[in-house]
Formats: structure tokens, sequence, C-alpha cells
């Protein structure tokens, strides 16, 4: 479990990460969003050890991150940190000693990691000659080989086409059960929705919205309805109080409601109609995020 509490940074007069504290269990999922510059990176570089805070305190596992068990934290960036002219057994091989594995047991992990990500023939292959997706794979691999407690990814997926995609979340669903913690970060709010179940929001390195992503959807309640019916009149949704707006697109009717109270008085409106879909929804993380960190900036 990693435990971040009140962790301050600062360059020279810029606050980069104020009073920030977040708790990640083991086999947890946990979002850091925020926008360019709101102090991600920077905190991801406390967390490993690369950036001491000015004050505050990070646990993994009850015990101060230091060099001792930094090890154990596998870190996975949009940036490749690989040894281009090496092979891809050379370059696991030679992360995997500086972890403290045996040739053979890194062997046994990378065998196992190249045929799960559908690579095998690339085993000795230069890195340089690699596409940018299986480099991003070797990249996850040397951060995994060890079986770590702490995954930090960092927009992982970029770059990447969506069965790769699916490919390495797989990979990382296989981690979680395993009880690693993991922290991913991305501006792709659809990774996020479908992988995090906590997440915590960054506007100029303090915390504007956190908790779990169902309890926070919910505190939004119904948004939008999006109905699909044949022949359907709009002009009496359009009176019913606290409709927002309405537009059609693709055959679909999209209303925006204040309140989630209208979703029967516009589904009993409608009723009379032949009805292919109606669908009442919360709104999309995407939605919330442009909404709070928006607001933050007025
Ligand atoms: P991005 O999404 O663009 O990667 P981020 O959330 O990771 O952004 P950080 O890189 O942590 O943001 O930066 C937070 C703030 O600290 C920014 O205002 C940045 O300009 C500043 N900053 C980061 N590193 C340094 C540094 N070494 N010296 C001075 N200021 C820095």
């Amino acid at each position: 479990m990693l435990k971040v509490k009140n962790i301050k940074k600062t360059y020279g007069n810029l606050v980069a990460v104020d009073q920030l504290s977040f708790e990640v269990k083991d086999g947890e999922i946990f979002g850091l969003l925020g926008e360019n510059g709101a102090g991600k990176t920077t905190t991801f570089r406390m967390i490993m050890g690369l950036l001491e805070a000015d004050s505050g305190e990070i646990l993994l596992n009850h015990k101060k991150i230091d060099y001792s068990i930094t090890d154990q934290i596998g870190f996975v960036t949009e940036e490749r940190s690989l040894l281009t002219k090496m092979t891809v057994k050379e370059q696991i091989l030679y992360y995997g000693a500086l972890k403290g594995m045996t040739d053979a047991k890194i062997l046994k992990e990378l065998k196992y990691w190249l045929k799960k990500f559908e690579i095998e023939e690339y085993e000795n292959k230069k890195i340089k000659e690699l596409s940018k997706g299986n480099q991003q794979k070797i990249q996850f691999i040397s951060a995994v080989i060890n079986h770590p407690k702490l995954l930090i990814l960092d927009e992982p997926f970029t770059g990447l086409d969506p069965i790769n995609v699916r490919l390495l979340k797989d990979a990382v669903y296989e981690l979680k059960r395993e009880g690693c913690s993991i922290i991913f970060s991305s501006h792709q709010m659809e990774h996020i929705e479908e992988f995090c179940e906590k997440l915590i929001i960054l506007v100029k390195g303090k915390v504007i919205l956190e908790g779990y992503l169902k309890d926070i959807k919910k505190s939004y309640g119904i948004k939008k309805v999006i109905i699909k019916g044949k022949n359907i009149d709009i002009t009496k949704l359009k009176k019913i109080e606290g409709v927002e707006s309405i537009k059609e697109k693709n055959e679909e009717i999209i209303i925006e409601i204040s309140n989630e109270k209208l979703v029967e008085q516009i589904f009993n409106s409608i009723k009379k109609y032949e009805i292919l879909k109606f669908e009442a929804l919360e709104p999309s993380l995407n939605e919330i995020f442009i909404e709070k960190v928006g607001n933050s900036h007025e």
C-alpha cells in the first residue's frame, strides 16, 4: 500500500505540489489527473525517491521510500527510457539485474511477457529496430519484470493502437490481481474512466476533487438523457422546465437537464412514440474534469 501524506514541493517561489495526500491500497488502480503543469510528474518523482519533498511523508508498505525499496516501484512513461542499441534480451537482463534478479528468473519472466504481448520473435532484435508500440511493450516489461509492489503508469498508452492498448490493459489488470498498487496518469479520460476506481484531480499542485469515481459521478446525478425513436416531436420536450438544451445528432435526441427528477417526466412525454433507445446518463469524467478544472480558473 502506498501512503502519501501532506507532501509539498516548491521550485523557488512556485509551489508545484501543495499538501497532497492520498492512499493507494494493494490491488487498487488510482488515477492522478491534472492539466499540464499541475504537479503530476513532480509527485511521481517524489514517490520514486528522485526528488525530495520539502515536507510530508511517503510510505510504501509502511516504510519510508529510500533507495532500499525503490526496486519495488515500476515506472512506465511516455518518453521511452530504453537503451536502443541493446537487444530486447540484453535490455531486460540489464534492468532485471539492477533489481537484484538472477538471469534464470529474468529470462523466465521475459519469455512469459514476450508471449503475452505476442512479440516472441523480437527477443534478439535491437530495441531501435522495434516499432514505437513494441518499444512501449518492452518498457512495460522492464518495469514489471520483478513484480513491483507499486506501478506508476504515466501516459502509458500514447502512440499505441487499440489492440495493443487492450494487451497492455490486460497486463495491468493481471498485476492488479497480484495485489500491485497502481497509479495511472493520462489526459485520455476514457482510459481513466475504464481503469481507475479512485482518483484525484490536481490544479496547480492542489487537490480540487477526490474520491471513488462511482461516488463522484453519483454526486453529480443524471445530467443527460439520450433518446432514439420514430417521429418524436421535440417541441413538447422543449417546454419542460429544467430542460437546458436539446440537440439532435445521428438520429438521436440529446437532452441536457438540470435535475434528475426530470427523467421520468421526459419519459412520460415521449412514451406514446416508438422508442428504440432511452438512456439516462451521469456526466462523463471528461465533462466533470472540464467543469472542475475550468471553474478553478475563473
Ligand atoms: P504535464 O502534464 O505537462 O506533464 P505535470 O502535471 O507533470 O505536467 P509538473 O511537471 O510536475 O507537472 O510541473 C509542475 C509545476 O512545476 C509546473 O509549473 C512546472 O513548470 C514546474 N516545474 C517542474 N519541474 C521544475 C523544475 N525542475 N524547476 C522549476 N520548475 C519546475
